[in-house]
């Protein structure tokens, strides 16, 4: 693929180590031995210069291409925004699938099932992850007409596609990424709550189980709830709501999986309800998406937008305006240059235009405040970040709809009918994980609080190194408590929360996930989600200590707060869980 030549004067960039070494295993193109045959400034400008290219489909375009180009170097190279990881590898070049998420169907036949193995593989091959339901597969023990035997039912065939999985890598670097969804009213929903028993199990696959707002009103009364054939609609049996919730919160308790998504509220929003049912997530949980539709994503770094004003430090609301602007651009230009592996994936994503930007740094951007992560006034600003940059990114959205005509399908959607629009996007707003986007850009990953505020990082096939966070380290030579033993005992203990030697607004304001109580984990989900149009990938972190009691809080929690999901991790519980097995033999 040609790309625009780089411009001369254009300038460097700068990485951190950890960075560097990221693109370079895994970003940077690289020649038949593996080598790579471009460097990480050769790399932004191949991604900026081919997305920017996608003006010449719009001569109403107000920019010139050479000089968004340059725009787009700039801001992805300032760690202001960055496109999800599958656009940084494969913008400009023959393979050119440029997006993160995909929901596959899976039908009730040899056919469909196996189409979706393959379809998944395609994808993995070019990056992406996958999310799928297994709800219309008939429970396992029913018959199969053309056979005369028995189904095997949907865990089996999940097995199968978790195989697939392991053995297709990404262009050699990472393993494909997968969610497994089953509703809660599918007859073979008990051995799905177990299907991770066994750590190493379904490897490949996060699992979360489908709520619904009726087996949620069940667990409440105390009631039995139906499980029904996906085929006939008959009710296979009943069983006891609250027994089944207790079960999951046992299974997340003991191991992390399975999570839960509130499958009706996900519906709700729904912005085109006419083209089917949203029945999965992506890998993560972030993007619920139609079957054959995909999402590309990208996150502002929350960190870099700060001003100082009579000597205090405020969040620079202008330029973050600016940045959001630019991003939608960025992403609207990427669902056009992207390529997908099948048609039927192109033409949905073509009609509906859905894009996903979200924020990281956000740990980061609270350090700088002087904000503590477990307080009001962090939650309060939470939704007053979310409530601008959805409704900037909308301004936006409805900008380029006047530019370029509304996403194809606008006409059927929910917005039509509201009166809102028209926009280009059927969402604009996703909150990820940002697991390597935030690496490249060396910040605190999406909305997540800092896991340690020192710590020994392994980055890939065991490279190991040492990191301590930048604004913490800072406000520790401010305010003269710096030293080499102090951080040899922050790498020791991860937190400063009970050293009680340091000044108390440190030990407030630069706190870790596992200081954190969880219900405030929940609340910043909760204040996110309140003004995104997808979801947001978030980990409630507990302590070891945690009960299956707190669990159960976290989850009604997040179902009373709006959540359209939740995925939470108790510290150690894998191997716990191991000792546990062990005993009982
Ligand atoms: P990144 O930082 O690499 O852009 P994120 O950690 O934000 O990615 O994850 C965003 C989404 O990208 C995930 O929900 C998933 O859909 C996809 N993804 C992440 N890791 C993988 C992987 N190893 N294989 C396939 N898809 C992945």
């Amino acid at each position: 693929m040609d790309v625009m030549k780089m411009p001369a004067d254009l300038p460097d960039v700068n990485l951190n180590s950890n960075a560097e070494l990221v693109l370079k295993k895994r970003y940077q193109r690289k020649g038949l031995d593996g080598t790579p045959i471009e460097t990480a400034k050769e790399m932004f400008w191949r991604v900026a210069a081919s997305i920017a290219s996608m003006e010449k489909n719009y001569p109403s375009s107000p920019f010139k291409t050479k000089d968004l180009a340059r725009t787009f170097y700039t801001l992805m190279t300032q760690y202001d925004f960055l496109p999800n990881s599958p656009t940084l590898m494969n913008a400009g070049t023959e393979l050119g699938q440029l997006a993160a998420c995909f929901v596959l169907p899976v039908g009730d036949s040899m056919d469909e099932i196996f189409d979706a193995v393959k379809h998944a593989a395609l994808i993995h091959k070019s990056g992406g992850g996958t999310g799928f339901s297994f709800t219309r597969l008939r429970p396992k023990d029913s018959r199969v007409g053309s056979t005369g035997g028995v189904a095997s039912g949907p865990i089996s065939f999940l097995k199968i596609f978790n195989t697939a999985t392991e053995q297709v890598k990404q262009g050699g670097t990472r393993r494909g990424a997968n969610m497994g969804i089953l509703r809660v009213d599918h007859p073979d929903i008990l051995e799905f709550i177990r299907a991770k028993e066994r750590e190493g199990d379904l490897n490949n696959f996060n699992l979360s189980v489908a709520l619904t707002e009726k087996f949620m009103q069940a667990v409440e009364n105390d009631e039995e709830y139906p499980l029904i054939a996906p085929q006939s609609q008959e009710v296979i049996e009943t069983l006891k709501a609250r027994e089944v919730f207790e079960l999951l919160v046992r299974k997340a308790w003991e191991s992390g999986d399975p999570g839960i998504i509130f499958i009706d509220r996900i519906n709700r929003d729904n912005p085109n309800p006419d083209q089917g049912e949203i029945e999965s997530t992506n890998p993560c949980g972030e993007q619920p998406l139609l079957p054959y539709e995909a999402c590309n994503l990208g996150s502002i770094n929350l960190a870099r937008f700060v001003l100082e004003k009579d000597g205090g430090i405020e969040v620079d609301w202008d330029r973050l305006r600016e940045v959001v602007h630019l991003s939608v651009r960025f992403l609207d230009n990427v669902i056009d240059a992207s390529e997908y592996p099948l048609e039927r994936i192109t033409e949905t994503v073509r009609k509906n235009r859905k894009i996903g930007l979200g924020v990281m740094g956000w740990a980061d951007l609270l350090y700088q405040l002087g904000l503590p992560y477990d307080s009001r006034r962090a939650i309060v600003l939470a939704e007053q970040m979310m409530d601008f940059i959805q409704k900037e990114s909308r301004s936006a959205s409805k900008k380029l709809a006047m530019e370029r005509g509304p996403f194809p399908s606008y006409e059927t959607s929910i917005y039509k009918e509201q009166n809102l629009g028209p926009y280009r996007h059927a969402t604009t707003t996703t909150i990820a994980p940002t697991g390597t986007l935030s690496i490249i850009a060396g910040c605190s990953s999406g909305v997540e609080p800092l896991f340690a505020l020192c710590f020994v990082r392994q980055v890939m096939d065991g490279e190991k190194l040492t990191e301590a966070n930048s604004f913490f380290v800072k406000a520790l030579h401010d305010q003269g408590c710096y030293s080499e033993k102090l951080m040899a005992e922050v790498i020791e203990k991860g937190s400063v929360r009970n050293m009680e030697f340091l000044p108390e607004e440190l030990r407030s304001v630069y706190v870790t996930s596992m200081d954190i109580d969880p219900q405030w984990h929940l609340k910043m989900q909760a204040a996110f989600q309140k003004h995104t149009d997808n979801a947001v990938s978030k980990t409630v972190n507990l302590p070891n200590s945690a009960t299956q009691e707190d669990i159960y809080k976290i989850y009604w929690m997040a179902y009373e707060e709006g959540c359209k999901g939740v995925t939470v991790y108790r510290d150690g519980c894998k191997s716990v869980q191991v000792l546990c097995t062990g005993e009982g033999q």
